[in-house]
């Protein structure tokens, strides 16, 4: 009876072991892929809101897609071209893999078929404009307009439900430009970059399109993948890319735009990079540029560029400040440097009040010596050529204040002899 006892809570708790495996691993999605039971599946469904995020893709933008590590959309552009996206929509309905297509509208005005069975399958269709000119980034708006509303007329018009279509577009070649994608944005159209290609375009191999596919994500760790599903090496790469993809234990998201009904997925702005800053990024580390401006500036107001010796056309060279230095600057302010200055001669001065006008001399000298020489002697024979050297100097230099009339004439009669000696 206790022996039986046992081996039941003993199995119980291996079913219950086996059961958290299958739930924490990809192969938990095999229940929602009938009759493909190794299926690579899709982990979640994003939700996206254009207007909050407009561009994406580090290939060109400093915002990605809120991926997890790990984590990979799949994109695929220029279709639907019957004979291979037809091939491409098979393998990914076989692994329950749901995409995103960037359909061209001349392509979607000669097999509108195919736009509906990718909304049917439901993945997340796009626009990638009219005829696909790799000249965006230098077409007036009277020219990239009606390529970009063309796509998506007639993508939409391809749909038996055209508000299937999602706000998302894709810039032939990548050949971005500001007006055009002002004009996307102004419309609530996200921009889509990528983050890595395959080159499927290219003329490489499929093993080429495969391998950079691969390399490429690993060495970003999670992304969006542009592939071509109007290739005969993107379907030979495909299943490769599937595979390899499960066996190094990546995801697939499945993104959608935001509606009234449908809310955008939670995400702080951070996740919005595809590495975020961190103590280990050395670049994240370097002060800012300093924008010179003081807390006080109601009181004081900037500098001039004139108050900075400037030169006119070049801006000055102004000493790095980081944050806390510059909360200090405001807060205490840097007294002059002139405040501290003891103007030559005036020790001098000071002393001739209560002691012979030569012994002051005397004295004045030895104070403005440099400490080397003064450690010495004052009365010694390097100690007045060093005060003499010094007073040569000082007397050629623009003097800061009136020097003591008695110091002038002396300093200018040994400077004059010391340098005959020389
Ligand atoms: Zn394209």
């Amino acid at each position: 009876m206790i022996g039986s006892g046992v081996v039941l809570r003993t199995r119980s708790w291996i079913v219950l072991c086996l059961g958290f495996l299958t739930v924490g691993a990809p192969a938990a999605l095999a229940a929602d892929c009938p009759g493909h039971p190794d299926a690579l599946g899709t982990s979640r469904t994003l939700v996206v809101d254009p207007r909050e995020h407009p561009r994406i893709g580090t290939m060109q933008y400093r915002e990605t897609l809120p991926l997890k590590d790990h984590e990979v959309v799949l994109t695929f552009d220029d279709g639907p071209l019957p004979k291979y996206s037809n091939q491409v929509l098979k393998m990914l309905d076989d692994e329950c893999i749901k995409a995103t297509f960037f359909i061209i509208g001349s392509q979607a005005k000669a097999n509108p078929e195919g736009v509906r069975k990718l909304v049917a399958a439901g993945h997340t269709v796009g626009t990638h404009s009219m005829n696909h000119p790799l000249t965006f980034n230098r077409m007036p708006a009277e020219k990239f307009e009606p390529e970009i509303n063309g796509g998506i007329e007639w993508t939409s018009a391809a749909m038996t439900d055209p508000s299937k279509l999602a706000p998302f577009f894709r810039i032939p070649g990548l050949m971005r430009a500001e007006g055009v994608e002002d004009y996307l944005i102004s419309r609530g159209i996200q921009v889509w970059s990528a983050d890595f290609p395959a080159d499927d375009w290219r003329h490489v191999s499929s093993d080429r399109v495969y391998q950079l596919a691969i390399q490429r994500l690993e060495a970003k760790g999670k992304g969006i993948l542009l592939l071509h599903d109007i290739q005969a090496r993107t379907v030979a790469a495909l299943p490769k890319i599937i595979r390899d993809l499960k066996a190094r234990g990546y995801r697939i998201v499945h993104v959608v735009p935001a509606t009234p009904e449908r809310p955008a997925t939670p995400t702080t702005p951070v996740e919005w990079l595809l590495h975020p800053p961190t103590e280990t990024v050395p670049i994240a580390r370097w002060p800012s540029v300093p924008s010179f401006v003081f807390t006080q500036t109601r009181t004081l107001p900037a500098p001039a560029l004139a108050d900075l010796n400037a030169q006119t056309g070049h801006q000055p060279l102004l000493p790095r400040r980081t944050k806390g230095q510059l909360d200090v600057a405001s807060a205490l302010p840097v007294p002059g440097r002139a405040l501290f200055a003891i103007p030559e001669g005036s020790v001098e001065v000071l002393l001739s009040t209560t002691l012979s006008r030569r012994a002051a001399a005397r004295l004045a000298m030895a104070a403005e010596t440099p400490h080397a020489a003064r450690g010495k002697t004052a009365k010694g024979k390097i100690a007045r050529l060093q005060g003499r050297h010094i007073a040569h100097a000082a007397a050629a230099a623009p003097k800061p204040a009136a020097p003591a009339k008695s110091a002038t004439p002396r300093s200018t009669r040994v400077a004059t002899s010391a340098k005959k000696r020389a």
